[in-house]
């Protein structure tokens, strides 16, 4: 079957792509040297929309918010619908509306930052926009990836989103509970992430019942 893919002709686009990648990198450096002063541990969350992130993040910012001063960068279009559930749990929320971005960039982070007591932080989370396959180009500077989809999502969704997952610090599969019900395997899910990244810890959750947050909790404890 013939497949089309883009050509290399298009060499002013890839140019832009390219310097606006750069520049990226560059202040997700910056961002990443501004958390190290303050002690922050920085922990960006990518995952599609509808995947478990906000009730990830809700679930354990219940459990380690006596340990650790959390908060919270949200990522959404237009919505603030996130940043408000997960300030309920106990966290301090900065929201930054993208409007028509895919994906959270460093210089947004940056920004979202400077907006933060960040002497009263040491953990925070960056919720990115729902959306598997943009942001695996754009760092925020954050220490570690945290991948999340669920079994909702269908029987591709790792070998159809390979460089979201090379990226990934560590993959929650979100509602085990569903898993049969939507004809998946966990087994299959685990065996295309480590053919991608065979290093990762892969951890199975059911995010809205606290199912398996423990162990999210430990690997952030130990980060
Ligand atoms: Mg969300
Ligand atoms: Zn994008």
């Amino acid at each position: 079957m013939k497949i089309i893919k883009p050509k290399d002709g298009e060499i002013l686009d890839i140019e832009l792509e390219e310097s606006l990648l750069r520049k990226n990198k560059e202040i997700a450096e910056e961002n990443k040297k501004i958390f190290n002063q303050y002690g922050i541990k920085a922990i960006d969350i990518l995952g599609s929309i509808g995947s478990g992130k906000t009730t990830l993040i809700c679930q354990v910012v219940k459990k380690l918010k006596k340990e650790y001063n959390i908060a919270v960068i949200a990522g959404d279009l237009t919505t603030k619908i996130d940043a408000d559930l997960i300030r309920k749990n106990g966290a301090k929320v900065i929201q930054i509306n993208t409007g028509k971005e895919c994906h959270l960039d460093a210089q947004l982070v940056n920004e979202a930052i400077k907006n933060l007591p960040l002497k009263d932080i040491n953990l925070l989370f960056i919720e990115n926009v729902g959306n598997l396959i943009c942001p695996a180009e754009f760092p925020l500077g954050a220490h570690y990836r945290i991948v999340v989809f669920s079994c909702t999502e269908g029987p591709y969704t790792v070998v159809k989103h390979p460089y979201i997952f090379k990226e990934a610090d560590m993959v929650v599969i979100n509602k085990i509970d569903l898993a049969k019900k939507m004809g998946v395997s966990l087994n299959k899910f685990k065996k295309d992430i480590k053919k991608i990244k065979p290093s990762v810890p892969v951890i199975g959750t059911i995010a809205k019942k606290g199912k398996g947050i423990e162990k999210i909790v430990k690997f952030l404890k130990n980060a």
